[in-house]
């Protein structure tokens, strides 16, 4: 059984995947405390649905895309049936994980987007190194959220050590919400020249920063 926090269907906010229509499968629990975390709700309650249960409700939805996310879904060790049963029945596959838990048994036919801890979420020390050596440039994205200009600094010296924007599809720098000054972002991009790509969540921007599934 996996625990569920919701199913809902929307359009995706985030990484080079914006605006598509997408169903979300939202598991429950996390173990990280970032310190900006916008998901907190996930942390505990949520429902216990079997495998198939969530499968007829992502049917339902008739999204192509699917994106398993939380909370941190890695942490149950069923996510990972889900994720491949979904890509056996044809679904487009985005996995959202903080990065601290290790992908290598997540089904190669699912998409990353890997979450890169920076200072300021107070969690940089359980970023699990060994899954940037994973990634892999056609299918792949890495994201930074960012609070202020050291964690900006804390993602161009980890972009340029790992290579990232040769070996991910996207390098996604994305602002925590309502922590930092999107010109000055903005700017710090720009003048850098790397091949970076700088995102805001638009379902924040449609739906206001609390709304929940959506
Ligand atoms: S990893 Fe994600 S869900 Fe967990 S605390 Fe950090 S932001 Fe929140």
């Amino acid at each position: 059984m996996l625990r569920v926090t919701e199913i809902f269907r929307s359009i995706q906010g985030e990484s080079t995947h914006a605006g598509r229509p997408c169903t979300f499968v939202r598991l429950t629990g996390c173990p990280m405390r970032c310190v900006w975390c916008d998901s907190e709700y996930t942390f505990s309650g949520g429902e216990h649905f079997s495998i198939e249960e969530v499968m007829n409700r992502v049917r339902n939805f008739g999204c192509r895309l699917v994106e398993v996310t939380g909370g941190e879904p890695l942490a149950q060790k069923e996510a990972f049936r889900l994720i491949g049963r979904l890509c056996d029945d044809g679904f487009e596959v985005l996995i959202e994980t903080g990065g601290f838990v290790s992908t290598e048994d997540v089904d190669p036919r699912a998409k990353i987007i890997l979450d890169i801890k920076c200072p300021a979420s107070g969690e940089e020390p359980r970023n699990h190194w060994p899954n940037l050596k994973r990634l892999r440039p056609e299918l792949d994205e890495v994201k930074f959220v960012v609070a202020n200009r050291g964690d900006w600094e804390f993602a161009q010296s980890i972009i340029e050590r790992y290579d990232l924007t040769r070996c991910a599809k996207a390098v996604l720098i994305s602002p925590a919400w309502g922590e930092i000054d999107l010109k000055a972002l903005a700017d710090w991009i720009a003048e850098s020249g790397l091949e970076v790509r700088m995102q805001l969540q638009l379902h924040k921007y449609i739906w206001g920063p609390d709304a929940r599934g959506v």
